[in-house]
């Protein structure tokens, strides 16, 4: 998790909302992504689903069981489902979003087999996403 800070804080200093994610596999980071949805003008381009393309290729499979994914904060609905064709073996989130995040709709957009962990390192991923709102606000 601290992996997928280090990216969010990447995000955070692109201007972008900042949100991190790593994919491993047993103890080898094989995925990286942080939000990019600014940048490349593209609404898909959430960490999660940059991680996940990343650590399809760097397998060259399509689908993850044995991997983990780790995101700062809880995924959207969009990311849930990616994160279900690809058969995720456990997702780790850290902040909850109460906003827009997938278990305010359903938690059974997840794969059956996907085993979810929350809360880690939560304080951290809370108040980067904290500040940059507020930066945000003031017009800095
Ligand atoms: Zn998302």
């Amino acid at each position: 998790m601290r992996a997928a800070l280090e990216e969010a804080v990447r995000a955070y200093e692109a201007g972008e909302v900042p949100i991190g994610a790593v994919v491993v596999a047993g103890d080898r980071i094989i995925g990286r992504g942080y939000n990019q949805t600014e940048s490349l003008r593209d609404v898909t381009a959430h960490a999660e689903m940059l991680a996940l393309t990343s650590a399809q290729n760097t397998l060259g499979a399509k689908v993850l069981p044995e991997c983990v994914l780790y995101v700062t904060v809880e995924p959207c609905v969009m990311c849930a489902g990616a994160i279900r064709w690809s058969r995720v073996g456990r997702l780790v989130w850290g902040c909850d979003e109460p906003k827009v995040g997938f278990t305010t709709i359903s938690s059974e957009i997840l794969h059956p087999k996907t085993t979810v962990s929350r809360g880690i390192l939560a304080d951290e991923a809370r108040e980067l996403m904290r500040r940059f709102f507020e930066e945000r606000r003031v017009g800095k």
